[in-house]
């Protein structure tokens, strides 16, 4: 009875952890396990729920299950020794699988999590597309907060042309190997990163948080869309927004971009937290010549008052990489808006 007893509390406690590497399946309660001692404890309670079909004892509480368990593990020592390292080894690989993942539950349903992530950028509502009637046309009256997307008068996109040629400072660019995490929003794929990136310009600094993806490029230049852009989203002390935007040509693969594909999410609202670091210095192009002009977020709530920074050189992609990101967003920019006598420099 010891050793039957044993080998259903082993498969239950297997099983228990395997079920917890996808999603807490045990009986009561539902919530995510924390930790293993946590988890242990669950099992136990399962282990008390289940035992009436093996044994004739009422339903005991968990901690006489435990103390059950406790005294069969004593009298089966050499059973229970393979037993422990399966589990401790299952637990290892539960504890790794679980550190590897974001603090987002997976039982929450994805408008929850959309809801979550757009109130923590301060947006109300994430409910806006590409198309139809949450489409651009629409985001102005979709919310109150989300005006500036259709009565604003310095929105991004643009079609950048006529710039004033001067001789614009350097952007310097204090990129170093940092740790990263890769979303997909629901909109986008986006790469958060770890504090100790900067860009500094104009006398200020500002730190990298993020950068995406859109399908084709937002921004033209002389009419002319590329393929797809990548935009560096910059913060300053102040909350200040910069945007580096990378506009990207088809040609050989890039490293860094196939670092985010790698750990792209299994499932949209989900995020992966990479094993390795990322040179973000790796994304620029060689020449550093840039477009500059004051824009806006080029989604919802579309707040004006960024400083849009557009390197003159492509970087590229091979057609695989953006083929890729086409299959999850075939389209995924906003129209260009009107320019309405905003200046535009460029470096000469
Ligand atoms: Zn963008």
């Amino acid at each position: 009875m010891h050793i039957r007893f044993l080998a259903l509390a082993g498969m239950l406690l297997l099983s228990s952890v395997h079920a917890a590497n996808q999603a807490i399946q045990l009986p009561s309660p539902a919530a995510p396990v924390r930790n293993a001692a946590e988890l242990k404890e669950r099992i136990a309670v399962s282990n008390a729920a289940v035992k009436p079909a093996e044994s004739s004892r009422p339903v005991a509480p968990a901690a006489t299950a435990r103390q059950r368990a406790s005294a069969a593990i004593d009298n089966e020592a050499d059973d229970m020794q393979l037993l422990a390292e399966r589990i401790s080894a299952r637990l290892a690989a539960l504890r790794k699988n679980r550190e590897a993942r974001p603090p987002v539950s997976r039982k929450q349903p994805a408008a929850a999590v959309a809801a979550a992530a757009a109130s923590s950028n301060g947006h109300p509502r994430h409910d806006w597309s590409y198309e139809g009637e949450s489409g651009p046309a629409y985001w102005g009256s979709m919310n109150p907060a989300w005006s500036a997307c259709g009565n604003g008068k310095r929105q991004s996109p643009i079609d950048i042309r006529d710039g004033f040629r001067v001789n614009l400072e350097p952007v310097q660019f204090d990129y170093q190997p940092t740790r990263f995490s890769v979303l997909d929003n629901g909109q986008t794929v986006m790469v958060n990163l770890s504090l100790g990136n900067t860009i500094t310009v104009t006398g200020r600094s500002y730190e990298l948080t993020q950068f995406h993806f859109h399908l084709p490029s937002e921004e033209r230049v002389n009419g002319q869309s590329y393929p797809m852009v990548l935009h560096l989203v910059h913060k300053d002390a102040a909350g200040r927004l910069a945007v580096v935007a990378l506009l990207v040509e088809e040609g050989e693969p890039h490293g860094v971009v196939q670092q985010v594909w790698d750990n792209l999410p299994l499932e949209s609202n989900d995020a992966v937290m990479a094993t390795v670091s990322m040179d973000p210095a790796k994304l620029l192009p060689a020449r550093r010549e840039y477009y500059t002009y004051m824009g806006s977020l080029t989604t919802p709530p579309c707040t004006e008052g960024v400083l849009w920074i557009v390197m003159k050189e492509p970087i590229r992609l091979s057609s695989q990489q953006i083929a890729l990101f086409a299959r999850l967003y075939p389209m995924n920019a906003r129209p260009i808006q009107p320019l309405a006598g905003r200046r535009i420099k460029e470096s000469n």
